[in-house]
């Protein structure tokens, strides 16, 4: 089973992944838990260049840039992994990529899409449990835990705007897909909402 999680900075996917891992783990599967960018070698040295090297790329080489990692990351690490039987929990797929350098870096989402699923041979997770969070709700997190804070604050409030409209609009065209799920929830009943949504697909 793959199961992406999505959403802004500040968001809890990381919380939510962990707790996940371990209510799954504890069900006896076996969990693979890894994120993009940076689920590989590879992928950490391109995770690298992209975060660091912010306005010195064009959107087109950064687009190229998460395809490349993504296809390696999918190559060498998912696919073995759900062949295996195992469950893959990732922070971030390919709907990042649509949300981030569709309608952040005002590329062409249908091209990204297109060069995503092209970088992943088409593997789409099964769940993807989209936290959605209110800007100020996610600058004040950040700010509060002195984290990527110059992160929000160098990127214009619009791009975060835009970012969050596009996550929504990808859940409402995939209803089937996603689970969209108030991120300003206490991270306890957030669990609950996503593990009731993984049972319903354990037990298909
Ligand atoms: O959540 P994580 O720390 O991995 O994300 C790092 C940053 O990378 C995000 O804040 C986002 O700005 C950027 N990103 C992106 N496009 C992606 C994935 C991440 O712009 N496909």
């Amino acid at each position: 089973m793959f199961i992406t999680l999505e959403g802004g900075d500040g968001s809890g996917k990381s919380t939510q992944a962990e707790i996940l891992e371990s209510w799954l783990t504890a069900l006896g599967r076996t969990v693979v838990r890894t994120r993009e960018p940076g689920g590989t070698e590879f992928g950490t040295e391109v995770r690298e260049i992209v975060l660091h090297s912010r306005g010195h790329i064009s959107p087109r080489a950064e687009a190229l840039l998460y395809a490349a990692d993504r296809a390696q990351h999918i190559a060498t690490k998912v696919r073995p992994a759900l062949e295996r039987g195992d469950v893959v929990v990732q922070d971030r797929y390919l709907d990042s990529s649509v949300a981030y350098q569709g309608a952040g870096r005002v590329l062409d989402a249908g091209e990204i899409r297109n060069l995503s699923l092209w970088a992943a041979e088409g593997l789409l997770p099964d769940v993807t449990i989209l936290l959605d969070l209110d800007e100020d709700v996610a600058r004040a997190r950040l700010d509060g835990a002195n984290k990527r804070f110059d992160r929000l604050e160098a990127e214009k409030s619009d791009f975060h705007r835009r970012v969050r409209e596009a996550f929504l609009a990808l859940a409402a065209a995939e209803p089937e897909r996603f689970l969209v799920v108030d991120a300003a929830l206490p991270p306890e009943e957030i669990a609950a909402v996503v593990r009731a949504r993984v049972e319903e697909l354990l037990v298909r």
